[in-house]
């Protein structure tokens, strides 16, 4: 039987009383040792479900339970050794080296005076290796491209060894190479045991690495299951307000976005 990482039972959140639920009656169970793709389009909620997975952000209703207990019964240090984000931009606030970015990911092991250890700097150099940038570790964040500040967080969440590593939009702004490498990244985590949740709103980065997927739309999940059989072009194309196809790639999903088509119908 699969282990339940991650239990999400209807729940709700808006950001204010008088604003549309961000989150509407969301259900879902995130298998451990699988990665899972929260796709939407933008603005469906997926972020904002995230930040309700890390405890961020409180439902109005509904429950989270993270390893078969309810989110609030864990500590806040507990939760942060079971949960690590890799957030969609983050502001590095000092000319830190990548090596001792990383080494920030071990605050949820540390007292408040404490320094790191020997045990702890270890810890970072294995996240950077995990991460394929172990060459960059005396690299200034400020002076990484794109694609390696992407992986120099992931490894800063890989440093705080947690059981799920959760990931906003860990593609949208890599080019092709980036996206391979770090989708390529998780798939090792994965090997290694790791249970990983993305949000993503392009559905070939869903289509290219998740094991499930939970589709959301207007803060309401309209599928979920695994990826091939939740990615169909009705489901798709409805999710996503414009026609899309769906074709099947050496077994997986292949997306297309009939943009060109629509733009010549409108030419016509
Ligand atoms: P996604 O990540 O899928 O793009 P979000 O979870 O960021 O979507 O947003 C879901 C909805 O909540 C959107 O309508 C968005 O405008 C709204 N929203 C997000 N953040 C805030 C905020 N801080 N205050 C008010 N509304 C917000
Ligand atoms: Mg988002």
């Amino acid at each position: 039987m699969t282990k339940t990482a991650i239990a999400v039972r209807d729940v709700a959140f808006r950001y204010g009383p008088t604003d549309p639920p961000a989150l509407d009656g969301v259900s879902a169970d995130v298998c451990a040792g699988s990665i899972t793709a929260i796709l939407g389009p933008n603005g469906s909620g997926k972020s904002t479900l995230l930040h309700v997975l890390l405890g961020l952000l409180a439902p109005e209703c509904g429950e989270v339970h993270l390893f078969g207990r309810p989110l609030g019964e864990h500590s806040r240090r507990e939760a942060s050794r079971l949960l690590g984000l890799v957030p969609q931009v983050e502001h590095v606030p000092f000319d830190l080296s990548v090596f001792e970015y990383a080494l920030l990911g071990r605050a949820p092991y540390l007292g408040l005076l404490d320094t790191p250890g020997p045990a702890d700097r270890a810890c970072a150099q294995s996240a950077l290796d995990a991460a394929g940038i172990a060459a960059l570790a005396r690299r200034p964040v400020p002076t990484l491209s794109g694609g390696e500040r992407q992986l120099a967080m992931v490894a800063r969440a890989l440093a705080q060894e947690p059981r799920v590593l959760l990931l906003d939009e860990p593609t949208s702004h890599l080019d092709l190479a980036n996206v391979r490498r770090t989708l390529g990244v998780l798939q090792s985590l994965r090997a290694d045991g790791r249970t990983i949740v993305l949000t993503t709103h392009d559905p070939n980065a869903a289509a290219a690495i998740a094991d499930d997927v939970l589709l959301m739309r207007q803060g309401r999940v309209i599928g979920s299951g695994p990826t091939g059989s939740v990615m169909n072009s009705e489901r798709l194309s409805a999710t996503y307000g414009v026609p899309v196809e769906v074709m099947a790639v050496r077994g997986r999903p292949l997306v297309l976005n009939h943009v060109l088509d629509g733009a010549a119908d409108q030419g016509a």
